[in-house]
């Protein structure tokens, strides 16, 4: 497996593999990798000849407040991870070769960004639609690989896919928890022992959603109040968003008529963690 931080060098190298004729997958991280990307990894190494992990934590998807300097770091673990799950190449370019310049052109990402982590995060997800954008050019995978942990990222790339009529199949991976429940992230690592104890209400208030949900539960008010309830019940956990929308427009409902998603940010201390569930209506 190589490890390649030049946009020519991982170009040259891609373009030799489609000239042997093999299909690339790309699974784009942000690095210190857990068992949620080793998912994804595993999934594009059984579904493509070559598989590249890029791993760049890109300074244009995080506000100023937010946490882009203290964001974990560590490049050999990853890679020794990356080989053992089988993968060919890691990109990990520096922030100055992906932006040796001040740039002028993002991708704009409109109502789909409105809402969730949008509202929260402003022009989050152009920064996140402009990297991926360059990383499908320099990479120009078949098959890219994203979580449905990031739920709102996974709908905004398929539709942008769509829009700017990349040809790349975007594949969905299912969200890997911990034994205990916890969504895995990177981002756990900022939790002492105690806070991660705390984050366990995060999924342990959506499980009751769903429950309820299944017991028919339709109104959406009381749904959001069961999860805020939950989530109140610990005194070290503050809600930034409990948000309950359609699957495909992302847009809140009042009524549940269609698939939908039921998705939360929550801060425990100053991390923000995000988990959700999607919920099908079963169709005759
Ligand atoms: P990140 O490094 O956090 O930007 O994540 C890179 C990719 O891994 C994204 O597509 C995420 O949705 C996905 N991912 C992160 N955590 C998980 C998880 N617990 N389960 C599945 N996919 C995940």
């Amino acid at each position: 497996m190589k490890t390649i931080s030049d946009i020519k060098s991982a170009r040259n190298t891609v373009q030799n593999w489609k000239k042997d004729g093999y299909t690339i997958g790309l699974v784009p991280t942000m690095g210190f990798l857990h068992d949620g990307h080793a998912s994804l990894i595993e999934k594009a190494v059984k579904e493509n000849d070559k598989v590249v992990v890029s791993i760049f934590v890109n300074p244009i998807q995080f506000a100023p407040n937010e946490d882009f300097d203290k964001y974990p770091r560590d490049l050999q673990k990853d890679s020794d991870l990356c080989k053992k799950l089988g993968a060919d190449l890691i990109f990990a370019p520096t922030a100055n070769e992906m932006y040796p310049s001040k740039i002028y052109t993002k991708v704009d990402v409109q109502s789909l960004g409105d809402n969730l982590c949008g509202a929260k995060r402003q022009g989050h997800f152009s920064g996140v639609c402009t990297v991926v954008s360059k990383l499908f050019n320099i990479i120009k995978p078949d098959k890219a690989y994203f979580g449905q942990k990031d739920a709102q990222q996974l709908a905004i790339v398929k539709k942008m896919v769509e829009d700017l009529n990349f040809d790349i199949e975007i594949v969905p991976c299912k969200i890997i928890r911990e034994p205990s429940g916890l969504a895995m992230s990177s981002r756990n690592a900022y939790l002492t022992d105690l806070q991660k104890n705390s984050a366990l209400i995060i999924s342990k208030s959506l499980n009751e959603a769903l429950k309820s949900l299944k017991f028919g539960e339709q109104n959406v008010g009381k749904i959001k109040n069961i999860i805020e309830q939950k989530i109140k019940s610990e005194p070290l956990a503050k809600i930034d968003y409990i948000e309950i929308v359609d699957l495909q427009s992302l847009e809140p409902v009042t009524k549940i008529q269609n698939d939908i998603l039921v998705a939360v940010a929550v801060f425990i201390g100053k991390t923000r963690l995000i988990d959700n569930f999607v919920f099908k209506m079963e169709r005759e």
